[in-house]
């Protein structure tokens, strides 16, 4: 279990995330829904300290972190577990898919170069981008380029995969390639943190969808609960104003 206890944070006086506790079992995917605004971006760049948190730790079952630290160690050390899918794919523009995905190897991990692009090949192709390899990003499909953007983070191996709303840039037509990925990747067993405003995704996805609004979660559970028997009117708000 990875245990995410008291997140807090403000931004100049305004609450932004107001004491956020999550469980995220190993190999489950959890999903968090809610509002634009809700702070559900901010929580997960706080995970990996591209925010620095007011309070709050996390703890991969080897003793909980202080996401507000400023040790590189404690930043390496939670940084190391985590492989991150923007919404952009933040790839870079001047090399190839092959070498987005091998890059992260060679430079985080220290693989030699010829083992890194074993590697990356590996996991282009098992994104289906295996005769992608050698193309720029600038000649890809959005959907081509946020695979190119999960293999990279795969191929790193990490203990949790977080995704901020991987297919909401994208094309209509191209979401559910990525949506099939993820779907790969969650029944190989990677364990998922995701943030989506596609909810029949979630519900088909995750094994725990979390409600939150306003900085706080709301409720939380299995899909068919969360989707199909809310407890909370504002989660029945959200619902019915989302489909
Ligand atoms: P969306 O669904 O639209 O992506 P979100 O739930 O991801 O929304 P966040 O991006 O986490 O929301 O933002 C939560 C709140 O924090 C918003 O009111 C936003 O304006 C504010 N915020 C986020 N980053 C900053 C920042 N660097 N400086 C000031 N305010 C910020
Ligand atoms: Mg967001």
């Amino acid at each position: 279990m990875i245990e995410i206890r008291g997140v807090r944070k403000s931004f100049g006086g305004t609450t932004v995330l107001d004491g956020v506790d999550l469980d995220i079992p190993r190999r489950n995917v959890v999903t968090v829904i809610g509002p634009s605004g809700s702070g559900k971006s901010t929580l997960l760049r706080i995970l990996d300290f591209l925010e620095h948190a007011d309070a709050g730790t996390i703890d991969f079952g080897d003793g909980a972190v202080d996401l507000t630290s400023t040790k590189s160690a404690d930043i390496r050390k939670v940084r190391s577990k985590i492989g991150f899918v923007f919404q952009n794919y933040n790839l870079f523009l001047n090399k190839t898919a092959l070498q987005n995905v091998a890059e992260g190897l060679i430079y985080a991990k220290g693989v030699k170069a010829d083992e890194a692009k074993r590697i990356a090949r590996e996991q282009l192709d098992r994104v289906g981008l295996a005769d992608f390899a050698d193309r720029y990003p600038s000649t890809l499909s959005g959907g081509q380029q946020q695979r190119v953007g999960i293999a990279r983070a795969v191929a790193l191996n990490p203990e949790l995969l977080v995704l901020d709303e991987p297919t909401s840039a994208l094309d209509p037509e191209m979401v559910n390639g990525v949506l099939e990925v993820i779907r790969q990747l969650g029944s190989d067993g990677m364990t998922m943190l995701m943030v989506t405003h596609e909810m029949r995704f979630a519900r088909e996805a995750s094994d725990k969808v979390v409600f939150v609004e306003g900085g706080s979660v709301v409720e939380q559970g299995s899909p068919e609960r969360i989707f199909e028997h809310p407890e909370q009117e504002r989660t029945r708000e959200f619902l019915s104003s989302s489909n």
